[in-house]
């Protein structure tokens, strides 16, 4: 199980919670309240006394704590917060808290980590992609969850659910997607030390991924460049953008390292062939990342080719090219690859190995 916030940092003082699949039991700190099926639906709100719990023809009290505990095989419960209209599915246990600082609720989805993975799946790529994709997918986001489990401890849960972590909308609606959860249960990606790796991915790289240090500061020998030509056909191969002559004139000059004598007419043209670090002629130097950064570019990959009083940057890619390339990995389980043979192509000597597995490597002799 884990525990993820959700509505994290919305200032939730009031929702109605009620059983979508299975039973719920409900408990307060003082023990068990009621149990709660199909039909029922209660209110909760912050009131100075604590959590007031109601259901349309009763008033059970306030509380410190209460927690929503699923008893079938498997149980889902919708939730509904006053400033959405849209009322949310999510799998599992609720735990409710008060904040330690401030007058609204805290809560927290105690939720099996294959339940989890496969609604962060769905939320993170859709539902459109072949179903040997989710299983890649799956094992991502649950080395992803394992090795940033304590990113939100201080504040009670694991894991928040937006795409600071990873953004997580509830119960996924595929099959196919609980289906490849399920089938790489408790399958994660190690190291040659066999600790979980940095999972990263993004969109597209546009022929060739990233070595990890040119985009972040850490080297990581499994993030390696790579030619990649399955996803040069896909959406977000290619895209252009269009600045004013001026505007990436003076752009340059800022970073010219003298800036009285910048050749302005050689500086409106650059060609990058492989991906290059650096963006460097005529006495400037700036990082491609840092370009992409201010720009807000689609990548760090481009050219850059003048047309009258304009520059026009053609790139490649989406993303910013360090580890999984989706629309790559998409192609390719399209094209009949397996799921491990994909993640080998994207994350150089690591190792798929389950759960229990690296408990063993873990445990001390
Ligand atoms: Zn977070
Ligand atoms: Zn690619």
């Amino acid at each position: 199980m884990i525990n993820i916030g959700l509505y994290h940092k919305y200032k939730v003082t009031s929702f109605i919670f009620h059983p979508e699949q299975g039973n719920y039991s409900v408990f307060t700190e003082k023990g068990k309240l009621l149990e709660a099926d199909k039909g029922e639906v209660l209110e909760l709100h912050f009131s100075s006394s604590g959590i007031s719990v109601k259901s349309l023809d009763q008033d059970y009290g306030s509380f410190k704590k209460v927690r929503f505990i699923g008893t079938e095989p498997s149980n889902s419960f919708e939730i509904r917060v006053p400033f959405s209209k849209k009322t949310r599915k999510y799998e599992d246990n609720l735990f409710v808290n008060i904040h330690n600082y401030y007058n609204y609720f805290q809560l927290i989805n105690n939720i099996d980590l294959d339940n989890y993975v496969a609604g962060v799946v769905e939320s993170e790529v859709g539902r459109n992609p072949p179903s040997e994709y989710f299983k890649l997918q799956s094992i991502i986001c649950r080395t992803y969850a394992l090795k940033n489990i304590d990113r939100h401890s201080v504040e009670g849960f694991s894991l928040c659910h937006k795409v600071h972590c990873q953004a997580y909308n509830g119960k996924p609606k595929s099959v196919l997607i609980k289906e490849a959860a399920i089938e790489t249960n408790g399958v994660v990606i190690v190291d040659s030390d066999i600790n979980l790796i940095t999972a990263t991915f993004y969109s597209n790289c546009g022929g060739e991924t990233a070595n990890s240090e040119e985009v972040w500061r850490s080297k990581l020998y499994y993030l390696r460049t790579t030619k990649d030509t399955f996803c040069l056909k896909e959406n977000n191969a290619v895209w252009t953008k269009k600045i004013s002559k001026t505007s990436w004139k003076s752009y340059l000059k800022k970073h010219h390292a003298h800036d009285s004598d910048l050749n302005y007419e050689c500086g409106t043209e650059y060609f990058q062939l492989d991906r290059e670090q650096f963006y460097e002629k005529d006495n400037v130097k700036i990082p491609f990342v840092k370009i992409r950064k201010d720009f807000k570019l689609k990548s760090a990959q481009f050219n850059v080719i003048p047309d009258a009083n304009y520059v026009i940057l053609k790139g490649k890619g989406f993303g910013h090219g360090v580890g999984l390339c989706q629309e790559g990995a998409m192609r390719m389980a399209k094209l009949g690859f397996s799921y491990i043979d994909i993640l080998h192509f994207y994350y150089e000597d690591v190792h798929m190995i389950n759960l229990e597995s690296l408990a063993f490597f873990k445990a001390d002799f």
